[in-house]
């Protein structure tokens, strides 16, 4: 499952930006936000498929163990709003692990504000954390669009077609495969009884369990002990981890809120346990028998246009079977708006797991450079959002919109086209998308009276089409 954490709220939490998100399907992502309706500090969940959303009161601890409260106000909200258990079950099972990263673009993001508007002007229920009237107010209430759906509709509908389009009965009866399966998981080989460790690790294990995938829950004995060994595994590398940190094993080094092996930065969850980056690269690369390596710092230098210098801080995430590069540019100056977010320029890469990590900087860096020297993308000032766009002088064309254009021919046969009152010749207008060497590129050409579609109902169309 992966939370959007909305640049006010990540401020609030004083994390660092996040890298690009790994790609996940819409109905799996939820965006996150902090609001105050009637003096209360809320917690806001949207998903950002279909915009169901679940509102709770939030108290100073609830933000420390913020990816067990988002988990928990899924499933609370989407229970209240009358979906069976065994569905919500089911569909948290096949959402998986929490990671945290960006929101979920703009449509999502603009819908899930339309839908905050409503409830700032709401009364709270002041006796209670999960606020139920809210929740059913902007999922039942609140006729509005969603970034999946066409037109206008409700939030629990849409839900509903979502979840029935996954093969999840959504009002459906519980199957027998939903009792407690791991109740019994027998961890305690390596574990004495009066060791208090037990019950932190047996949670540890039960969460890792419960984020496995969907098949786990009615797979065979052997698949189920398959999961119950790796879940093992985990347990034992982490405990492991501490250890060679000078940590105690059995206990995080502090609770809930920090990595769970070395005590920073969390950044990915594990069932409900926070992992930094670092930790959960190596728990990740020791399972799969691969050599650790270690590049929080690894920093590339790149020559900008005029000769300067720009510096780029480069990130790797493991998401088996790559792991993701992403090199972000380093922007020092006295705007305060670029203090905490990512301004100028991005690029990343999938490389294989086990690929020379200097071969892998090195395509990096020329990615970084080739990047600098036509840019591709443009990170928007006030809001964070990042578009593709073709960058020419001053002026850049974004990906996504739509724009004038004429194709003329001169006196000599030659041709060219003029977009938005600039012109180009041949060269140059395809000279506009080197940019995105390698990238599918989706065109479409109207005539004037055409009814333009919006962006994403066009990535919509041509998913449905299996092409995407
Ligand atoms: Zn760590």
């Amino acid at each position: 499952m992966q939370i959007g954490i909305t640049i006010p709220l990540r401020e609030f939490l004083k994390w660092k930006p996040f890298p690009p998100n790994c790609e996940e399907p819409l109905i799996f992502c939820w965006d996150a936000h902090r609001i105050k309706v009637d003096g209360r500090v809320m917690l806001v969940v949207c998903n950002a498929a279909n915009r169901f959303a679940g509102v709770t009161a939030m108290r100073g601890n609830d933000w420390k163990r913020l990816g067990e409260t988002c988990v928990e106000l899924v499933r609370t909200s989407m229970t209240e709003c009358g979906f069976s258990p065994s569905a919500v079950e089911e569909y948290l099972i096949r959402a998986g692990a929490v990671e945290f990263g960006r929101t979920h673009g703009r449509k999502a993001v603009g819908c899930m504000n339309r839908m905050i508007d409503t409830l700032l002007w709401s009364q709270c229920d002041h006796d209670e954390q999960f606020q139920a009237y809210l929740t059913h107010i902007v999922n039942e209430q609140d006729l509005g669009s969603c970034a999946a759906h066409e037109g206008q509709g409700y939030a629990t509908e849409r839900m509903a077609q979502d979840l029935s389009a996954m093969g999840i009965d959504p009002y459906g009866m519980p199957p027998d495969a939903l009792d407690d399966e791991f109740s019994d998981t027998d961890i305690d080989q390596d574990v004495t009884p009066e060791d208090n460790a037990l019950e932190d690790i047996a949670r540890e294990v039960d969460a890792i369990i419960a984020a496995m995938d969907a098949e786990a829950a009615n797979a065979s004995p052997e698949a189920q002990e398959a999961a119950q060994n790796l879940a093992k595994q985990i347990a034992s590398i982490a405990r492991a981890m501490r250890i060679e940190r000078g940590h105690d094993p059995a206990c995080p080094p502090v609770e809930g809120v920090a990595c769970t092996v070395c005590g920073t930065n969390p950044r990915v969850f594990l069932g409900a346990i926070p992992y930094c980056l670092n930790c959960y690269n190596e728990l990740t690369e020791r399972l799969m028998g691969a050599p650790h390596v270690t590049n929080d710092a690894s920093v590339l230098a790149v020559f900008g246009k005029d000769g300067d210098m720009l510096q780029f801080g480069v990130e790797r995430m493991l998401t088996p079977p790559f792991a993701r590069w992403a090199a972000h540019e380093v922007v020092e100056d006295d705007d305060p708006r670029h203090d905490t977010g990512y301004v100028g320029i991005e690029v990343c890469i999938d490389a294989n797991v086990a690929e020379d990590q200097e071969e892998t900087l090195a395509k990096l860096w020329e990615k970084a450079q080739e990047a600098v020297s036509r840019p591709s993308t443009y990170v928007h000032e006030h809001s964070g959002r990042i578009s593709n766009g073709a960058h020419v002088g001053d002026k850049v064309h974004f990906a996504a919109n739509s724009g004038w254009g004429r194709i003329i021919e001169d006196e000599h046969g030659h041709y060219s086209i003029i977009i938005d009152g600039q012109r180009y010749d041949a060269e140059q207008f395809l000279g506009l998308f080197t940019g995105y060497t390698g990238f599918n590129l989706y065109w479409q050409i109207h005539d004037r009276g055409d009814d333009l579609p919006e962006p994403w109902e066009i990535t919509e169309s041509y998913k449905r089409r299996g092409l995407m």
